[in-house]
Formats: C-alpha cells, sequence, structure tokens
C-alpha cells in the first residue's frame, strides 16, 4: 500500500476503508475484519457513527501488529471545548480498546473547537495521538485554527468526488501541507454516479470498474480516499486500483463532471449550523 507522510512525518495508507452508516455493531466487525483480509491498513470510523466498539473487536480479531493498522476516529460537535474533548478521546480509546490513537479529527468545524484544539495539541505532546486534524473546515476555518494555535493540522477530511472535486480547497490543502482526505468518494451513488456515461466509457478503456476509476483518480491527486462497503466482492474492486493510470482525456472528461455543490449539504447553511450542532 502506498502511503502519504504527514506534515509530522507521520505515514498514513493513501487508500482506506471507512464505517458510516454501517450500524449493525455484527456487520461492522465483519465488513472490518474483511476489509483487513483484503487488505485495507486504514480504518476511518468517528464517534458519531457509534460503531468503534465494533471496530476495536475487529481490530483486536485480526490480531495484526499494532503499527501495521491505521485507525481513525472523530469528535462530534457536542463534544467540543477542552474538558469535553478530554473525556470524549478517553471514551473513544475505550470503545476502540487501543492506547494510542493514529489520527483524531474535529468532525465539523462548529462549536468550541478551540478548546478542543487545545486538548488535541495536549494529548499529541502526551503521546496518546500521533496526528491531529479536522473534517468539513473550509479554507477560512482552518487558516483560523492554524494562525492561533502551535501545531497545524495534518489532515482535512472533506467531500470529495467528480461532482464535487474541490479544486481550490485542494491547491489550499497543498500550499499549507495539509493532507487533502475525500469522504464520499462515490457521493454515497448519488447522481447514478456509477452508470455515469463518461465514467463508463474510461472504465471500460481500462478494464475497470467506475468505482476503481474514482479511486484512481483520488489517489493520483494524492488524495486519501476511505471507500465503504460491507460487501467483500466491492472491497476487493475498490482496494485493486494500483495496475492502470488515467490519461489526460480520461481527467479532462472527469474535470467536466464538477459540479463545484455538495451533493449533500453546504457547512455553512445556518439551518445545517444548528441541525448538526444539536445533534448528540
Ligand atoms: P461512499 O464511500 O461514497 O459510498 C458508499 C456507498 O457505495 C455504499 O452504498 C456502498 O454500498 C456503495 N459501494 C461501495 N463500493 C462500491 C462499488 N465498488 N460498486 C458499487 N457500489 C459501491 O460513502 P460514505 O460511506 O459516505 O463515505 C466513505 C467514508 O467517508 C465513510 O464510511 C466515512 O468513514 C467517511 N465519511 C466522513 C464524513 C465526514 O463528515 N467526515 C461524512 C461522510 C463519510 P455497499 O456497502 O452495499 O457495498
Amino acid at each position: 500500500m502506498k502511503d502519504v507522510v504527514l506534515n509530522n512525518g507521520v505515514k498514513m495508507p493513501l487508500l482506506g476503508f471507512g464505517v458510516y452508516q454501517v450500524t449493525d455493531l455484527a456487520e461492522c466487525q465483519r465488513s472490518v475484519e474483511e476489509a483487513f483480509r483484503v487488505g485495507y491498513r486504514l480504518i476511518d470510523t468517528a464517534a458519531a457513527y457509534r460503531n468503534e466498539e465494533a471496530v476495536g473487536r475487529a481490530i483486536r480479531q485480526a490480531g495484526l501488529p499494532r503499527d501495521e493498522v491505521f485507525v481513525t476516529t472523530k469528535l462530534w460537535v457536542a463534544d467540543t471545548g477542552y474538558e469535553k474533548t478530554r473525556r470524549a478521546f478517553d471514551l473513544s480509546m475505550k470503545q476502540l480498546g487501543l492506547d494510542v490513537l493514529d489520527l483524531y479529527l474535529i468532525h465539523q468545524p462548529y462549536g468550541d473547537v478551540y478548546g478542543s484544539w487545545r486538548a488535541m495539541q495536549e494529548l499529541l505532546r502526551e503521546g496518546r495521538i500521533r496526528a491531529i486534524g479536522v473534517s468539513n473546515f473550509q479554507p477560512d476555518r482552518l487558516m483560523d485554527l492554524m494562525v492561533h494555535n502551535e501545531v497545524a493540522p495534518a489532515v482535512n477530511q472533506i467531500e470529495t468526488h467528480p461532482f464535487h472535486q474541490q479544486a481550490e480547497a485542494h491547491a489550499f490543502l497543498t500550499d499549507n501541507g495539509v493532507q487533502h482526505e475525500s469522504w464520499g468518494p462515490f457521493a454515497e451513488g448519488k447522481h447514478d454516479i456509477f452508470r455515469n456515461p463518461q465514467l463508463v466509457n474510461i472504465a471500460t478503456k481500462h478494464g475497470k470498474t467506475v468505482a476503481q476509476v474514482i479511486l484512481r483518480w483520488l489517489v493520483e491527486r494524492n488524495i486519501v480516499a476511505i471507500p465503504k462497503s460491507v460487501r467483500r466482492e466491492r472491497m476487493a474492486e475498490n482496494f485493486a486500483i494500483f495496475d492502470f493510470a488515467l490519461d489526460d482525456e480520461d481527467k479532462a472528461a472527469i474535470a467536466a463532471l464538477d459540479t463545484k455543490t455538495s451533493s449533500f449539504f453546504d457547512h455553512r447553511d445556518p439551518k445545517i449550523v444548528k441541525w448538526l450542532g444539536q445533534r448528540k
């Protein structure tokens, strides 16, 4: 597996596995165990997904050397603030059954993210976390966090797929040494993405699938991708992307699909800020 090197020297796999909306704990544990067997080593969960415990069980069941597994979890909005972050972190670690976490992300740019960041910087210095970062931060929010703190985020995990390519955010993150990570690489199936004629054409040309073309396009941009699937054959399909390359014609056809708009919701919409801010 190819790695990216984060701004503090920590290595992170370029391709990983996400478990959002896998709420059945037995299914989550089975999926993560299968993902390890397929070869995935980066697992992306969050306190808000309510499946950290199942991820932890799968990690123990797999019995891989700890330094071969890269685990990300995230701090929910209701737990922002210095004290609450320390408590939420301890709870996540208990659920996961880990002593050291590889990557801890502030899940949303809301609430007392400055108090949270102070706690996270401390946990980093204490050696409880190897890297800290954020998710769903727009460049201005990220810059504000960087300017007023010692440690710059190592990662920003944002919605990124062919219909929302995030070219400007990508340039900003690259310029500032923050690793771009994609969530929702398949837009969760929206836009009938797997049957999009342009993507199907590219896939047919390379003898690959649409899912493989999308993931290849992300990793060629040096964006970490964490596709989710509960089906073993799709996990394997999504993992087999390192034996072909997209050409300029393919890249131009994908570039033309960009709507430059979220396929889900606008993180700056006050209704969304309120809704997510009140979710437990
Ligand atoms: P996604 O990976 O874009 O799409 C998942 C969907 O695609 C599932 O319905 C899955 O179905 C299907 N699928 C997977 N592989 C496929 C293939 N090869 N062919 C056809 N269908 C396929 O969506 P996501 O889960 O939202 O995003 C990925 C990860 O990003 C999440 O699991 C989570 O870890 C993270 N995330 C983070 C945030 C955030 O705010 N930070 C938000 C959303 C997601 P099956 O499972 O039935 O195969």
